[in-house]
């Protein structure tokens, strides 16, 4: 462990909002903790611009798995016995856009091999 890298500056999140009103979130450069895959922004799935703060879900758009913010809004790993503690109409709606997440990738894979 390199420790002159843990000591990066307390992270900020920026919200920025498109001219189609979809919501762009930055918080940082980060990596999916699941799949390594570098994560640096996030759109919020409701466009209502909320601003990602510690414990916010976060979908990896590679491998689409629910992370979570930590403290310094770094990703997490979402233990899998809290996220079935969510509301099931919350879990609904997450489930469904992680299928449409998945449904995209699949697409653009698709298409990258033709
Ligand atoms: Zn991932």
């Amino acid at each position: 462990m390199d420790d002159s890298k843990s000591k990066t500056p307390p992270r900020q999140a920026v919200v920025v909002k498109d001219e189609n009103g979809i919501t762009t979130s930055y918080v940082g450069d980060d990596h999916c903790p699941y799949c390594g895959a570098e994560l640096t922004m996030a759109t919020d799935t409701h466009g209502e611009g909320n601003i990602p703060e510690p414990g916010s879900l976060m979908l990896c758009s590679k491998c689409v798995q629910v992370c979570r913010l930590d403290q310094e809004l770094r990703l997490e790993k979402m233990p899998v016995e809290e996220y079935l503690s969510i509301p099931s109409e919350e879990r609904e709606e997450i489930e469904r856009v992680r299928r449409a997440m998945r449904a995209f990738n699949k697409l653009k894979a698709e298409q990258a091999t033709n």
